[in-house]
């Protein structure tokens, strides 16, 4: 029988968060559910626990699937395979480090019930788990990906939320991009959606594994699939620059015809230098989007399953 709620849950070396994950599931969601523990490529003992765990810990009311990636493709692709495997009516992702309350995840089913609504995203009241280093470039990343995209980004949403089975076959079957970045896609499908606040609390177990560099590609790739604003700074640097340009030819005839010519060094040098800095610039920014052409009309796969235990 269909469950009623799906739980995909992202796995990258959280062996000790594991079993306090289960057990607060359990306790505080209190539906027949389908745990998808999809380990992407964990390096420390947590898919052999999690297999115990299944084992031991299945019930008739809470089912237990794993998916286990070849190697690590990351947190975009563990949460793709965790939807395409999902069979609820409802389906929830969440982080395995309990920084996503359970009992948050159960409040967004009851209101997904109560409301009717496709979608329930949960909203970071405040994060005691993060940095000022991380909130800052967090902010920044909200705030300039909203100006140059015509999308909206909601800043305190993340890749906690739930979504109905029906907002999933959308997903899976009409989203065929490699580079999906799941929360701008939930949040931009039209769908009616909902909130349930929370409060970010810190990693139970471990460290984080989305470094900045992680972070940083991920905005990135964010960037270039949801804006070409970047594509066309081309068109309006190249018009600035032929009005600066005109400017100074006109300037240079004037000093010609008055018979005040100035050596020019300064100009040429200063115009030189400028303007290959920012053909370089715009040299880079259509290199991004190229590179991102290319890795998406490769379609290779998001990620490879060695094996899925039902
Ligand atoms: N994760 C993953 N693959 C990765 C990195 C992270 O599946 O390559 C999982 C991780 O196990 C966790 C979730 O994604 O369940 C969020 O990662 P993390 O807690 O490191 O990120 P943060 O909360 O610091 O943003
Ligand atoms: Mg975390």
């Amino acid at each position: 029988m269909k469950p009623e709620l799906s739980i995909v849950i992202s796995v990258y070396n959280e062996e000790q968060n594991l079993v306090p994950l289960l057990k607060a599931i359990k306790t505080t969601i209190p539906v027949s559910k389908e745990l998808i523990f999809v380990n992407d490529g964990s390096i420390d003992n947590s898919f052999e626990l999690l297999k115990n765990l299944k084992i031991k810990e299945e019930t008739s009311d809470t089912r237990i699937k794993l998916v286990n990636f070849s190697k690590n493709f990351g947190h975009e692709a563990a949460m793709s395979a965790g939807l395409n495997n999902s069979t609820g009516k409802y389906v929830i992702c969440m982080d395995a480090d309990m920084q996503h309350p359970t009992s948050v995840a159960y409040k967004m089913y009851q209101k997904a019930l109560k409301t009717n609504k496709e979608i329930i995203l949960a909203k970071r009241k405040f994060r005691k788990d993060a940095g000022i280093s991380k909130r800052f470039t967090t902010w920044l990343f909200y705030k300039f990906i909203n100006i140059i995209s015509p999308f909206n980004f909601e800043p305190n949403v993340s890749d906690f939320f739930l979504i109905s089975e029906k907002v999933k076959d959308v997903i899976i079957q009409q989203f065929t991009e490699r580079k999906l970045f799941l929360r701008g896609v939930i949040q931009n499908m039209g769908f009616e959606k909902d909130y349930v606040e929370y409060e970010a609390i810190e990693r139970f177990a471990g460290k984080s594994n989305y470094s900045l560099t992680k972070l940083f590609i991920l905005s990135i790739e964010a960037m270039v699939s949801y804006s070409k604003l970047p594509l066309y700074l081309s068109i309006y640097l190249g018009l600035g620059f032929g009005l600066l340009a005109l400017i100074v030819a006109i300037y240079s005839i004037i000093m010609k015809f008055i018979g005040n010519t100035p050596p020019g060094y300064t100009t040429i040098v200063v115009l030189v230098s400028f303007m290959s800095s920012i053909l370089f610039l715009v040299l880079g920014i259509m290199g991004i989007y190229i590179g991102y052409i290319f890795e998406e009309q490769k379609k290779r796969p998001v990620y490879i399953i060695k094996e899925i235990i039902e």
